[in-house]
């Protein structure tokens, strides 16, 4: 076993910086992270998003392995220990994370797509970075696709764009002019980092090649130099404990560990910890701590290094018993007294529960489920976007309790009787009951996939529904006869109609108004331009056949009703009910309108 890994604790006592990597989807923050790993994290991922938060630790030699061909970066100036870098899971945890108070990130990187700029997600993350004041630099990503681009990773990135022919010059100019310009709609000041007048006033921007290594040494010693300016009393290495629980995983040999951020203090083996459970509080002892090999991403499995004492900052696993049922995303505390246990369980509890206090439920919604609470946020974000109402929501795996719950919803609006687990386990016994009350359970390991389950599962439910009172369901309409098509004058009744306001649909039942609303029967059947039809709009001539409701005496054209009556749809509190209920969209304002009118001719309350 190794001694205090006090080799990431330096004289000066300053730790490592934690620096997240945000920026719009897809413009390049996973590959930039690979790429400074050497690994290849994004290939693994489900559905290639990145959903779940590790570290990499990037100790001094590990930037300077990187910034060897950045002129004018000098190591020996260095007086933090590396770099302690962490994979956002898309930035709504980090938002999360952040918003919870617990400042995670000293620094970050903005990656922005040079062929695309801007974009609502680049603009969240600057409005969060201001708000928390962190400093912060721009990672003009994918400048290899700039128009004739050559690439020379081996080369400082200055050097690389002096080098470039004409049009890549322009092409790259032009780009980097209309970021600056949109940055400066954000209120921020910004410069390439060569031409950067002032760096506590303006962004820094470094061009930089994810996939050609074009600028990546550049990157990195441009966030050193920036720890260095802005964060120098940030980093004093403080004693007192602050460390951030990201993940729960179990691990061959070690069953289930916790992965934290170290952020300030130091962990021992055998401290008593207390952190956030799906049951109440967890006290727990470290029974190990161990990092991953450096430049290794702490979810690559295997090879771990035991210690007995591990400094800020850094990411960390821990194994200990009990471990099985506690909650990311929130702090873990270490007692040093036993009489310390009780207070501490009670600090945890009570940041548990403000965060899940803090999540606005409806009384009407599906019942959401996570393995994390970063993960939960994440998703009730997705379905806020979405409209999708939640009325409950937990952290931990589905168990009968969650359906007995879910299925609550049964009695007010089938539709919601619906659990949304992501990336957790659906016990049996509660898998059975749900099949046995009627609770539908959809368990994903994407956002995006539970997003689009549930999507299709309330297009198709709706659609059973209206199936299911389509025929209760009347739409208004008024008909004129059209005096010279009468075909037949009774049972069935078939004659030509013009349609003069409404929707006439097969099925509809239809009566006079004006007769004190003889019931003349029930449409079963239409044509239009001698083809059977199910719907006529307003406008449109069509001939239909009119038969007598079951149980009533036929109705005879010129002796219940004359040709110059007008017909219309027979409606009821019932009917409207329907409509408004499942058919709201299929009916314009103006149909709506009649339905109103006749409403009030047939004195419906
Ligand atoms: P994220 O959603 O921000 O994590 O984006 P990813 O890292 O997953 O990248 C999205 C896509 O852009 C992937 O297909 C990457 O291979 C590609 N990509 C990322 N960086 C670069 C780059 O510097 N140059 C080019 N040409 N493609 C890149």
């Amino acid at each position: 076993r190794k001694e205090a890994n006090e080799k990431n604790l330096q004289e000066d006592n300053l730790r490592a910086p934690v620096v997240c990597v945000l920026g719009h989807v897809d413009h390049g923050k996973t590959k930039i992270l690979d790429k400074l790993r050497r690994t290849n994290v994004q290939e693994g991922e489900v559905g290639g998003i990145t959903q779940q938060i590790g570290a990499t630790n990037v100790p001094a030699h590990g930037v300077q392995r990187q910034t060897h061909m950045v002129k004018g970066f000098d190591m020996s100036n260095l007086n933090f220990p590396g770099l302690l870098i962490i994979d956002t899971p898309g930035h709504e945890s980090f938002s999360n994370l952040r918003s919870r108070g617990s400042s995670l990130c000293d620094i970050a990187i903005l990656v922005v797509d040079i062929t695309q700029g801007l974009e609502p997600q680049t603009v969240e993350s600057i409005d969060l970075l201001k708000k928390r004041k962190t400093p912060f630099v721009v990672a003009l990503n994918k400048v290899d696709r700039v128009f004739e681009w050559e690439s020379n990773p081996a080369k400082d990135i200055r050097e690389v764009i002096k080098l470039q022919k004409e049009p890549a010059k322009n092409d790259f100019d032009r780009r980097t002019k209309e970021i600056i310009q949109a940055l400066n709609e954000q209120g921020l000041n910004a410069a390439l980092f060569w031409e950067n007048p002032n760096p506590r006033s303006y962004v820094s921007l470094v061009p930089t090649s994810a996939i050609s290594g074009d600028g990546m040494g550049n990157l990195i010693a441009m966030v050193c130099d920036l720890c260095q300016q802005r964060l120098n009393k940030r980093l004093m290495f403080s004693e007192e404990l602050q460390c951030t629980v990201l993940e729960v995983k179990t691990i061959q040999g070690h069953g289930t560990t916790i992965d934290v951020i170290l952020v300030n203090g130091r962990l021992r083996e055998g401290d008593t910890i207390i952190l956030a459970g799906t049951e109440g509080p967890i006290v727990t002892q470290i029974r190990s701590l161990l990092l991953p090999k450096p430049l290794k991403e702490i979810r690559v499995k295997g090879q771990y290094d035991e210690f007995k004492e591990i400094p800020a900052a850094q990411g960390v696993k821990i194994a200990a018993r009990d471990l099985e049922k506690a909650i990311a995303g929130l702090n873990l505390q270490v007692a040093y007294h036993d009489d310390e246990v009780d207070l501490l369980k009670d600090d945890v509890d009570r940041e548990f529960k403000a965060a899940m206090r803090s999540i606005k439920v409806k009384e009407r919604g599906v019942y959401v489920q996570a393995s994390t609470l970063g993960a939960l946020e994440a998703l009730l974000e997705f379905f806020k976007a979405n409209s999708v109402p939640y009325s409950g929501i937990r952290v931990g795996p589905v168990v009968k309790r969650d359906v007995m719950k879910a299925a609550a919803m049964l009695e007010h609006d089938p539709m919601y009787a619906v659990i949304l687990a992501f990336d957790v386990k659906v016990e049996k016994d509660a898998q059975e009951l749900a099949d046995k009350e009627g609770v539908k359970i959809f368990s994903e390991e994407t956002i995006y996939h539970l997003g689009d389950c549930y999507v299709e599962y309330i297009k198709d439910f709706k659609k059973r529904r209206q199936d299911e009172f389509r025929s209760v369901a009347v739409f208004p309409s008024r008909l004129k006869i059209i005096p010279t098509a009468i075909f037949n004058k009774r049972d069935p009744i078939v004659l030509g109609v013009t349609v003069e306001s409404g929707i006439l649909r097969t099925g509809t039942p239809l009566c006079v108004p004006s007769k004190e609303f003889v019931e003349i029967g029930i449409v079963t059947s239409m044509e239009f331009d001698h083809k059977n039809v199910d719907l006529a709009k307003k406008g449109v001539d069509v001939c239909i056949k009119i038969e007598p409701v079951p149980g009533h005496t036929p109705k005879l054209v010129g002796r219940h009703f004359e040709i110059e009556d007008i017909l219309v749809s027979k409606i009821s509190r019932e009917s409207i009910n329907a409509c408004k209920d499942h058919f709201r969209d299929d009916l314009s304002k103006t149909d709506w309108k009649l339905m109103a009118e006749l409403k009030k001719e047939f004195q419906i309350l």
